[in-house]
């Protein structure tokens, strides 16, 4: 049985999910961007919220957990490394711990790079990972605290999970993300052709989360650093994945 997944877009541009087994009613909600849309998420479906899992410690993934925590009793679980500027929880993950939602186990996979101690939170049997400001949907996070180093290394946890993985990431910056894409890879077929897909979804205003791995593995660029001729692309046909990851980002952030 799969958790049912909804996902609730927040604020300006921000995501937040629920997970929901049916069978025990057991709900979990992933970041807390925003209360008044994840609280009309609830109550339209009569879910009880019980767990509030936080992925990282920015304003824009945690500012609704106190008023959220307030209004359901849900228990918060986060980083053990961020529990110093997260809302006091209930319970302190490090990488491998597990999470349990229903029937199904959670593994915490550290994620570090867009900050120390972002973890990201991998459902196998549904097959879902979250991973907000990590691996983003055509992207990854800007690298305001790990190196670069830090966050291929965290890339290449996620991009190791099965392929049919659902990709649940924090932002719908989907659009841009591919744009900048093109300027690394301007020939690559899926590229092109996601490009449409997200185009059309926007238009009819649209998620363009989550995503699956494959594609993401296909079209993402931050994800494809290891690969030959990407390296010739950029004009490094013998650095290491890390240092063509990291020219990759050094030019998003100027895109
Ligand atoms: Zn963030
Ligand atoms: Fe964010």
């Amino acid at each position: 049985m799969t958790l049912e997944l909804v996902t609730i877009p927040c604020r300006t541009d921000n995501y937040a999910y629920l997970l929901h087994d049916a069978a025990s009613g057991d709900t979990a909600l992933i970041d807390a961007p925003e209360a008044a849309p994840i609280l009309t998420a609830l109550q339209t479906r009569g879910w009880t919220l019980r767990q509030i899992l936080i992925t990282h410690h920015h304003g824009d993934h945690i500012e609704a957990v106190p008023e959220l925590v307030a209004a359901t009793g849900a228990q918060v679980l986060g980083a053990k490394a961020d529990a110093h500027r997260l809302p006091p929880l209930t319970r302190a993950l490090t990488e491998g711990d597990t999470v349990q939602v229903g029937p199904e186990s959670a593994q915490v996979i550290d994620v570090s790079g867009h900050t120390l101690g972002h973890i990201a939170f991998h459902f196998p049997e549904s097959r879902y990972a979250f991973t907000a400001d990590s691996l983003m949907a055509g992207g990854c996070g800007r690298l305001f605290e790990g190196t670069p180093a830090q966050m291929w290394h965290s890339l290449s946890k996620l991009a190791a999970l099965p392929p049919e993985t659902l990709i649940c990431s924090g932002h719908e910056y989907t659009a841009s993300n591919l744009r900048f894409a093109t300027t690394i890879e301007p020939q690559n077929e899926a590229l092109l052709s996601r490009i449409a897909r997200v185009t059309t979804a926007r238009a009819e205003n649209r998620a363009t989360v989550p995503s699956r791995l494959s594609g993401e593995l296909a079209t993402n660029p931050f994800l494809r650093a290891n690969l030959p001729h990407i390296k010739a692309l950029l004009g490094l046909p013998d650095a290491p994945d890390a240092a063509v990851f990291a020219e990759i980002r050094a030019r998003k952030d100027k895109f």
